[in-house]
């Protein structure tokens, strides 16, 4: 089982896992679990007999297949009404996301803050303001070929680490707006962005100066603008990383430009 099913698994409190027994499940089925990494339990108890856990899991594939099938309304519109996690009952604003719904960049950020909580919209306070000026730096504007949202839509109270149950419940709305973008590269900045997006634990030391791929999409690691505020001497090597996911936008381009 890989360490992302693992996290899933158990920040769904899925405790002892159960196994398929018998006939195996038809591929369709199988679909959704393979892109949430969610091993949905198929009890080999009594027939008609189904764990809490296991019907949990099977109630977290519904979702994510409806989520899956969503235009831009419907999507925005669930993401409004959500209440699949406690955060809901804290939140002002759901913070769905901004910018150029056919953007070729893809900023994925952690999590609203204060103001974005407030104004319902992602990094509008000061860890914004400074992404408004690295994207400035190189050539790009919030709304122009840019697309910014984060892994959860409400705000964790305090501005708390994201729990990995949040993380699983709020994953689904992502995955459908990179789906519909279909951007040419997904930034993702800092830790809670880059091991939700790469199912992994690495640190964002390790994972930067890399091509990864997220559901095909070239996805580039860096550092969060808020810890970016806080640690001044690693705005050099945001701004390398700025400058690299250019650099690969622009081979991206040409690779598609050029003719067969
Ligand atoms: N930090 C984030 O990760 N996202 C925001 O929208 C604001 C601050």
């Amino acid at each position: 089982m890989s360490a992302r099913r693992e996290r899933i698994l158990a920040a769904l409190e899925l405790g002892p896992r159960w196994r398929l027994r018998g006939r195996a499940r038809p591929a369709e089925d199988r679909s959704v679990d393979r892109r949430f990494g969610v091993d949905v339990a198929v009890a080999d108890a009594a027939p008609g007999a189904r764990s809490d856990t296991a019907a949990a899991a099977l109630d977290l594939d519904d979702r994510a297949a409806r989520i899956a099938r969503m235009g831009w309304a419907e999507l925005k519109a669930a993401v409004a009404a959500c209440d699949a996690c406690a955060l809901c009952r804290t939140r002002t604003h759901t913070v769905f996301g901004v910018g150029d719904e056919r953007a070729a960049w893809m900023i994925v950020g952690e999590a609203p803050g204060a103001e974005e909580d407030a104004r319902g919209e992602p990094f509008v306070g000061q860890a914004g303001r400074l992404l408004d000026s690295m994207l400035a730096a190189i050539g790009l504007r919030r709304g122009e070929d840019v697309y910014i949202a984060n892994v959860l839509k409400c705000r964790p109270p305090g501005n708390r680490n994201p729990e990995p149950y949040e993380v699983v419940q709020c994953t689904p709305h992502l995955v459908r707006q990179i789906e519909l973008i279909r951007p040419r590269l997904i930034l993702a900045m800092g830790r809670a962005a880059a091991q939700t997006l790469l199912s992994t634990d690495a640190s964002i030391a390790s994972l930067r100066g890399r091509i990864f791929r997220y559901q095909g999409v070239p996805t580039i690691v860096s550092y969060h603008p808020a810890y970016l505020l806080r640690n001044l001497p690693d705005k050099s090597k945001a701004w390398e990383d700025l400058c690299f996911a250019r650099a690969t936008v622009q081979e991206l381009r040409a690779a598609t430009a050029a003719p067969q």
